[in-house]
């Protein structure tokens, strides 16, 4: 058994803790599994009257231990003093990888704290494995989504981060009997301080985030008029529309509903790709979603390879006729 897994319990300015740490609490399990039971272990920041809130979180998603760091000043991120605590952390407790969501927090803190370390950093991976010889091997798009690459990193800690929603979390399937030590944390001054977060234009909460049902288009839309009919088989099955950047580079539809490698990764229970090629830039975006079902002209599409049923036809003969079939009671 090595040092064990640690991870970057990210809280939100909404002051719960991140998704994406639960999705990857349930990977790191299963990693641990490959390495002899390793322990699994997070390590948090919070104000102080969170942590009862916080604790069944832990149990219950299979984290053996929590570092814990708890003091006011900790109800705003501190890029600083997170990364000094977390690098005095790491040289104690020696993790053999560190875990961290590709969120804008986990975004600015990874590299620091490796750079730190001076230690390796897969950024935005898209898989996780151990190899035969027990090293953690992480997987991410590179040469602009050309190839996958899969990243050994030859010193400890091996340091990825994970983008939201890449793997699933689980709940109530992994309990421990977490044990949670606190750290102190005072004296501690930052030089930078967060004084707003201020909200992008597109920044709104988007649909695609928690849709069950994603009707998406591509560039054989052929135009707003395409997408029109996609928002329309999308509300009769209660669902949202999401996009290709082809499609969004034509001007069909916003970049907010972007999906692939640039923009959304979605995990609904099904997903209708209507007139989507499947380049690999895009599918590496959907391969999380339940159900992959697609419409395309050309058989020969590689998005027949990833989805679990298909037409080859028109699309615009078919959704009408899907609409139709749907809107008859
Ligand atoms: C660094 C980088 C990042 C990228 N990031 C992303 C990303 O995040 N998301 C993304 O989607 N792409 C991304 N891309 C672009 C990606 O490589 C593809 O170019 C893009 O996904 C293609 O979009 P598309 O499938 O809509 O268009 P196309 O590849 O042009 O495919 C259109 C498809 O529609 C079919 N079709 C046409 N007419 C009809 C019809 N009437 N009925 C049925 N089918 C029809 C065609 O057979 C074809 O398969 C990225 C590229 C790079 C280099």
């Amino acid at each position: 058994m090595g040092n064990g897994i640690l991870l970057y319990a990210e809280v939100t300015r909404q002051s719960y803790i991140h998704t994406v740490f639960f999705e990857l609490a349930n990977k790191a399990c299963e990693l641990s599994a490959k390495l002899n039971n390793a322990p699994v272990m997070a390590v948090l920041f919070t104000k102080p009257g969170m942590m009862e809130d916080y604790k069944e979180g832990f149990t219950n998603s299979g984290i053996d231990k929590v570092f814990v760091f708890e003091d006011e000043k900790f109800s705003k991120y501190s890029t600083e003093i997170y990364t000094k605590l977390i690098t005095e952390l790491v040289k104690e407790i020696e993790p053999d990888i560190f875990l961290i969501g590709a969120t804008n927090q986990g975004r600015d803190l990874a590299p620091r704290v490796s750079s730190t370390l001076k230690t390796g950093l897969t950024a935005d991976c898209i898989e996780l494995d151990i190899n035969e010889k027990g090293m953690l091997a992480a997987t991410r798009p590179t040469f602009g989504g050309q190839l996958m690459a899969t990243i050994l990193c030859k010193t400890k800690p091996q340091m990825a981060t994970v983008r939201p929603k890449v793997f699933k979390p689980a709940f109530d399937i992994n309990y421990k009997n977490t044990e949670f030590i606190y750290r102190p944390a005072e004296n501690l001054t930052d030089r930078v301080e967060l004084v707003d977060f201020v909200q992008g234009l597109n920044d709104t909460l988007n649909e695609l985030d928690s849709a069950e049902i994603i009707v998406a288009g591509g560039k054989g839309m052929k135009g707003e008029e395409g997408f029109k009919i996609l928002k329309e088989l999308a509300d009769a099955l209660g669902g949202t529309v999401g996009a290709t950047r082809g499609a969004v580079d034509m001007g069909y539809a916003p970049h907010t509903i972007q999906i692939g490698q640039t923009g959304k990764t979605v995990t609904p229970k099904l997903y209708i790709a209507c007139a989507i090629s499947g380049a690999i830039q895009h599918t590496v975006g959907i391969t999380g979603s339940e159900h992959i079902f697609c419409i395309n002209n050309d058989p020969n599409a590689p998005i027949f390879d990833v989805s679990d049923t298909g037409i080859v036809g028109d699309v615009f003969e078919v959704v009408p006729k899907l609409i139709e079939m749907l809107k008859t009671p």
